[in-house]
C-alpha cells in the first residue's frame, strides 16, 4: 500500500477527535473505531501504528460523517454498555444512560437477595430489568413495554446476556402484570414537550414517546403510580427516575395517592434524580 494512503489507528483517532464537535469526541471516536475494527478499546492503545484496510477506512469515514451529523454513537454501533452489561440498541427505544444507574442502585439498596418479585415498566432495551437481574439472581423480574419492537429488543437483550430470571411482557405499564410485587420501578418519559433539551444531542434521534409526557412531564409517572397501587404488596416499593426539577411535584403526587415514606434521592452530582415511596 503506498504511504500516502496509509491511515493508522492513531490518525483515525486524531481525525475523529478533531471533527466531532462534542464533549465526548474522544470516546465517540474510540467506540466507532473499535466497531469498525471489531476489537476492544485496549487494542487501539496497544497498536496505535497499525493501519486500517481500505474497507475499514471507508467504513470509519462513513460512521464519522453520520456522527458529525448528530446520530448517536449507540445507533451507529448498535450497542451500548449499561451497568456491567453490553446491550443491543435500536432507534425504537431510549438509549440507556449512566444517569439511570442511580435508579438501579436505589433499587438494590432496598431489597436484598430475595426471592422477590420486581417489575420494570416501560423497559425499552431492558437495561434496568437486566441490571437488577444480574445482581439478584433470585429475583423474578418482569419487564413490560407497550411498543412491540421494544419488548422484542428487551427479549433479545435478555437472551444476549443470558439472564433467565427476566420475563418480558408486551403491554402498557402495569396492564400485562399479574399478582403482587415487592417493587415496581420505571424510567418513564418525563420531559416537558417545550423543553429546549429536546432539540439537542442524542434525544433528537430517540422516540419522543420514550421521552416526552404531558402535564409538564408528569402524566406517565402519575398513571404508573395510580396503577401500581393495585400491584404492590403492603410496604412494597415504588421507584421512579425523573428530571432534576421534578422532585417536589413527584413527591406531592405520590403522597396525594396515599403512598408512604416518600423520599427523593440525589445522583452523584447532587441533583434530584429518583423518588421512591412505599405502599402503606
Ligand atoms: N434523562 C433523559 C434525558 O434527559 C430522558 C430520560 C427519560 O425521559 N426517561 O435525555
Amino acid at each position: 500500500m503506498p504511504t500516502e494512503s496509509a491511515f493508522s489507528i492513531q490518525q483515525a483517532l486524531a481525525e475523529g477527535i478533531n471533527r466531532i464537535d462534542s464533549d465526548s469526541a474522544r470516546l465517540d471516536t474510540e467506540l466507532l473505531l473499535c466497531h469498525v475494527l471489531g476489537k476492544p478499546r485496549s487494542y487501539l492503545f496497544t497498536w496505535p501504528e497499525r493501519e486500517l484496510t481500505a474497507e475499514q477506512r471507508q467504513a470509519f469515514g462513513e460512521l464519522l460523517a453520520r456522527r458529525i451529523a448528530g446520530e448517536p454513537v449507540a445507533h451507529l454501533t448498535g450497542l451500548r454498555d449499561f451497568w456491567t452489561l453490553t446491550l443491543e440498541v435500536t432507534a425504537d427505544t431510549l438509549i440507556p444512560r449512566p444517569d439511570t444507574e442511580t435508579l438501579v442502585e436505589a433499587a438494590l439498596e432496598r431489597l436484598g437477595d430475595g426471592p422477590y418479585r420486581v417489575a420494570d415498566l416501560g423497559t425499552g432495551t431492558g437495561a434496568i430489568a437486566l441490571a437488577l437481574a444480574s445482581e439478584r439472581p433470585r429475583w423474578q423480574v418482569i419487564a413490560t413495554d407497550r411498543v412491540p419492537e421494544a419488548a422484542e429488543l428487551a427479549r433479545r437483550n435478555r437472551d444476549r446476556v443470558e439472564l433467565h430470571n427476566v420475563e418480558v411482557l408486551t403491554g402498557s405499564w402495569c396492564e400485562p402484570l399479574g399478582g403482587l410485587f415487592d417493587m415496581i420501578l420505571s424510567n418513564p418519559p418525563y420531559i416537558d414537550e417545550h423543553d429546549p433539551h429536546l432539540a439537542e444531542g442524542d434525544v433528537r434521534f430517540e422516540p419522543r414517546s420514550a421521552l416526552v409526557a404531558d402535564e409538564s412531564g408528569l402524566s406517565d409517572i402519575r398513571q404508573i403510580a395510580e396503577q401500581a397501587r393495585n400491584y404492590l404488596k403492603p410496604e412494597g416499593w415504588l421507584l421512579f427516575e425523573h428530571g432534576y426539577d421534578q422532585g417536589e411535584p413527584v413527591r406531592a403526587l405520590l403522597a396525594g395517592l396515599g403512598y408512604a415514606q416518600v423520599t427523593t434521592l440525589n445522583d452523584l452530582g447532587g441533583r434530584a434524580r429518583v423518588t421512591l415511596a412505599r405502599m402503606p
